[in-house]
């Protein structure tokens, strides 16, 4: 291998931008896979990624590609779109020198398009600028292209328009590939190894698979290596490329991009951004590379099974995505109205969803899943700090001193024709407006700081929805602010269902409390009886809603004549309602649950 030859990048860009489809193209052009075995957007893998069009996983790929004599090597790594993902974005980032960066031609630059592009300059990354689906009708090319060069500050000549669909205008991208992304830096190519894990994945045979890149030295089959941040240390199964499917070799070099099965069984001890040295050096002399971060979980929600008997397949299944998934964290939960659960951790609520709903497909489980909740911070009255990490362990206001909750940023673009409405559901937001500007004449570009709490249940659906899907958001963690927050919590027919338990600022309780019962309303299926719904904080009712009883009308088909059998029958029909009643709970059907989660 001629090290000049190899370049490493990535394609960045907002959700549906093309990436995966671009990938396919370059999969076909150099004859990675065969034509015939292609189907799209092939490197996403999960049954989930396809249906829902969205990366969550990202594979590499090693390509070989014959341009002007000369046969290069291609190491591609697709990265997942979501802000939930950033971490590992930023991560497969530091693990390349240069950066695809699509911009749908349709659509222009999008909120996303800002922050990967942030990250990627942190990198120092060279950027390609592609335009993409020039092949759409609704393409506005010059458009795009003025403002990404705009943004940018090139000429717009510099910008590469395609069409991934339709295979346009691909190989001028894999020569601007070759022509600007530099080859990797082999300085310290004699150095013993070191390389950065930048995702991995668990295997039954070979235990957790390493994705790397070999920034120093190279490893060889069966070395024995050691893990930085875990101080872990284990020989090498197998390593190799991925092309895309896992390929063994007998060494990687420094520059390249390949895999490391380590035989670990514990997908914690295999953390993204963490270092993987030769076991000759001291990992106490040795620096690591830098970027290493703990996954920060900013969502947790209870998880608990709707059938009590499937506690032990749901433990089953939160152990098994936990082994693909070391972003997730869970243990055990008790609730008297609600059994033995889970308090799971998330990235954020992308990937709240995607695995509750891999719980339900995978593994045929019914869940029960409470209002998720960010990670507030209580500093109690002996001066000391507790995480909260949901709502129903929110101690009693008398035991609160002050109470802290994580505050985010916010950058939304929206197009200046739904200037207005994007200011309508941003104004609902107790937020802070630290900026706007444009990003051309015709889109904006707002910045905001927001609680957490406030846009982690439906902000982006509500976006959304005002803006018919024109305006589009990013979010970062700018850390934690005082706040003054109360617990609320829901009672059906007179009985807590602490799975609807949330924390609301004092000054909007009512707000909330009545939206709350008013969402549950609208959810709840009718019961044969009137079902009470109050909302309550600190003993007080604070809103208050009925759903009034679906009963048969008993009496219908009987016209006129007879009442006392018309009596009769309507007091035999009461009876059976305080029967119902005093049977007491109203059963909560699962699709609520969901559905309230999600607002
Ligand atoms: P990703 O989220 O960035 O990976 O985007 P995908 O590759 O999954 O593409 C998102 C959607 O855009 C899919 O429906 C693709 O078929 C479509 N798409 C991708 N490239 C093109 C293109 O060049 N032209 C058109 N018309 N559609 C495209
Ligand atoms: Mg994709």
């Amino acid at each position: 291998m001629n090290p000049s030859l190899t370049r490493n990048f990535v394609i960045i860009s907002h959700i549906d931008h093309g990436k995966s489809t671009l990938a396919d193209r370059f999969l076909e052009l150099t004859g990675t896979v065969e034509k015939s075995k292609m189907s799209s957007q092939y490197l996403d893998l999960m049954e989930l990624e396809k249906e829902k069009g969205i990366t969550i996983k990202m594979q590499p790929v090693r390509m070989s590609y014959q341009w002007k004599s000369q046969i290069y090597i291609f190491n591609l790594i697709d990265t997942p779109g979501h802000a939930d993902f950033s971490y590992e974005v930023s991560r497969a980032l530091a693990a390349v020198e240069g950066a695809i960066l699509l911009v749908d031609a349709t659509k222009g630059i999008q909120a996303q398009t800002l922050s990967c592009l942030d990250f990627a300059k942190e990198q120092k990354l060279t950027i390609i600028p592609v335009i993409n689906k020039i092949d759409s009708p609704q393409a506005r090319v010059e458009e795009a292209k003025s403002e990404l060069a705009a943004l940018l500050k090139i000429s717009p000549e510099e910008i590469i328009a395609i069409s991934a669909k339709d295979g346009i205008n691909i190989e001028k991208v894999l020569e601007a590939v070759i022509a600007n992304i530099p080859p990797p830096d082999l300085e310290g190519k004699e150095l013993p190894l070191k390389a950065l894990i930048f995702d991995s994945h668990y295997d039954s045979y070979k235990g957790v698979i390493a994705y790397v890149r070999i920034v120093e030295g190279k490893i060889s089959q069966g070395e024995k290596i050691k893990l930085f941040a875990f101080n872990a240390e284990t020989e090498t199964k197998e390593i190799g490329y991925f092309k895309p499917a896992l390929t063994a070799q007998k060494e990687i070099l420094a520059g390249e991009i390949g895999y490391i099965a380590t035989g670990i069984k514990e997908i914690n001890k295999i953390r993204v951004g963490d270092t993987i040295m030769s076991s000759s050096r001291e990992i106490e002399s040795q620096d690591p590379l830098p970027g290493y971060k703990e996954p920060q979980r900013v969502v947790f929600a209870s998880i608990y099974p709707r059938d009590p008997k499937d506690y032990e397949t749901l433990k089953k299944a939160l152990s098994q995505l936990k082994l693909n998934d070391a972003a997730l964290s869970f243990e055990t939960d008790f609730k008297k109205t609600l059994g033995q659960g889970f308090k799971c951790g998330f990235l954020g609520m992308l990937h709240a969803e995607i695995i509750t709903e891999r719980i339900r497909r995978e593994f045929g489980i019914e869940l029960v899943i409470s209002t998720p909740s960010v990670v507030y911070k209580i500093i109690d009255k002996k001066d000391k700090e507790n995480f909260i990490y949901s709502a129903t362990d929110w101690p009693s206001a008398d035991k609160i001193n002050t109470a802290y909750e994580p505050w985010v940023r916010i950058e939304i673009v929206t197009p200046t024709a739904y200037w207005g409405k994007t200011m309508e559901v941003v104004n609902n937001l107790s937020g802070k407006n630290i900026g706007t500007s444009y990003i051309s004449s015709d889109r904006l570009l707002l910045s905001y700081e927001v609680a957490l709490r406030e846009i982690i249940t439906g902000f982006y659906d509500r976006l959304k929805g005002a803006t018919q899907g024109y305006a589009s958001m990013s979010y970062k963690n700018i850390g934690y602010r005082e706040g003054d927050l109360v617990k609320m919590e829901v009672l059906i027919a007179g009985e807590k269902e602490e799975a609807f338990s949330k924390i609301v600022p004092k000054d909007k309780i009512s707000q909330d409390g009545r939206a709350l019962v008013k969402r549950l309303k609208e959810v709840l299926p009718n019961q044969l009886f009137s079902v009470a719904l109050q909302a309550i904080v600190g003993g007080t009712i604070v809103a208050r809603e009925t759903i009034s009883s679906k009963g048969k009308d008993v009496i219908a088909s009987l016209y006129g004549g007879d009442y006392t059998r018309k009596r009769k029958l309507l007091e035999k029909q009461k009876k059976g309602k305080q029967k119902l009643k005093g049977r007491g709970k109203v059963k909560i059907p699962h699709e609520v649950f969901l559905e309230m989660f999600k607002k």
